[in-house]
């Protein structure tokens, strides 16, 4: 299937498309890991978006358009793909229906993830990821057995720089003003999936299966 997953910072669409690229083999493809990448690469393209990504704005729509270019052109995309994170305004909204359409291609879906406002600042100032392994863990939420098994493996519980509450507040912000309106255009399209994204990632998935009719 190929699946835009919509939703809030910290609505769980990472850990949600993660789990389903694991479990159906459709890629994942996340323009906020991609950047960190970048970032961490200290690639131009990671120097130049940066300062955007501390800030909790959008990097620009160019930045990205290319990123998804380059995954989508790719041949292990034609197994399916689930885009973790864009498009994430209008622009990139119309950018991504042309470059389907010039590659023939169709989405099946666009999943919200519906999270109350008070629970998605906890996800995100409680979220860590294990060093080792790269799963992506909860101090608030996640099992007591799953944190020890990164520490025991040696790993240490990173925090992500723009997980601190301040950039949290305006990554909400940014959500709210500029992605927020695309589940209209999606709807209009008969594309929308609502998903009720609160309670375990477990819970979560099987109402996500279900709402794909899987
Ligand atoms: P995420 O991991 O999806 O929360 O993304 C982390 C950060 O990367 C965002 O706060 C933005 O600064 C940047 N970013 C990720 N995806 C996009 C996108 N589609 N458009 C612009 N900026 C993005």
């Amino acid at each position: 299937m190929r699946i835009v997953m919509l939703g809030a910072p910290g609505s769980g669409k990472g850990t949600q498309a993660k789990r389903l690229e694991a479990e159906r083999g459709w890629l994942q493809i996340s323009t906020g890991d991609l950047l960190r990448q970048a970032v961490a690469d200290r690639t131009e393209l990671g120097l130049r978006a940066k300062a955007a990504m501390d800030a909790g704005e959008l990097v620009s729509d160019d930045i990205v358009l290319g990123m998804i270019k380059e995954r989508l052109t790719k041949p292990d995309a034609g197994r399916g793909f689930v885009l973790d994170g864009y498009p994430r305004n209008a622009k990139q909204a119309e950018d991504l229906d042309h470059v389907l359409g010039e590659l023939g291609l169709k989405l099946d879906a666009a999943v919200l993830m519906d999270v109350d406002f008070d629970i998605l600042m906890k996800r995100l100032t409680g979220r860590r990821t294990c060093s080792k392994t790269g799963k992506v863990l909860n101090i608030y939420f996640s099992p007591k057995e799953e944190i020890d098994e990164c520490l025991q493996a040696g790993g240490e519980l990173l925090r992500r720089d723009d997980d601190n509450e301040e950039t949290i507040r305006n990554r909400l912000e940014v959500y709210k003003r500029q992605t927020a309106p695309l589940v209209d255009h999606y709807a209009a399209r008969g594309l929308l999936r609502r998903v009720d994204a609160e309670g375990t990632v477990d819970e979560v998935h099987g109402r996500l299966l279900a709402a794909l009719g899987l």
